[in-house]
């Protein structure tokens, strides 16, 4: 339910932020957890399935990459580093890996981190749209 405080201002009911940010860690719509967030790889729906709820207008700008970057390099640099000390690899097989284990890691992890920035902004009603 919205209520209308003034003709400038919508107070919303309070949104479950951590709950809106699980669903969409899972891909799903912040708001019934039913419906799928994305309609591609990275394009989230415009409109949720099951509850109609739109979900075209958030942006996420860089904020997906910025949290992939931040946890994908942590996790690589600290296996490289950790790796070279215990059980030094030969230079070409130490890039194969790690710039496989990179490559993997931020595939994996973008929409993921996509489907976090989209559900916290949802539950927070900070569209992007002003
Ligand atoms: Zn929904």
């Amino acid at each position: 339910m919205i209520v209308e405080h003034t003709p400038n201002m919508v107070v919303r009911p309070a949104r479950n932020v951590w709950s809106a940010v699980r669903r969409g860690l899972r891909h799903r719509c912040p708001n019934c957890g039913r419906g799928q967030l994305f309609r591609a790889y990275l394009k989230p729906v415009e409109t949720c399935s099951e509850c109609a709820e739109n979900l075209g207008r958030i942006r996420a700008d860089d904020g997906p990459a910025w949290l992939t970057v931040l946890i994908t390099g942590h996790v690589t640099v600290g296996a490289a580093l950790t790796m070279e000390m215990v059980h030094p690899l030969p230079v070409p097989a130490s890039i194969a890996l790690f710039s496989g284990l990179t490559l993997a890691m931020a595939l994996a992890l973008l929409p993921r981190a996509k489907g976090v920035f989209i559900g916290a902004i949802w539950a927070m009603g900070a569209t992007g749209e002003e």
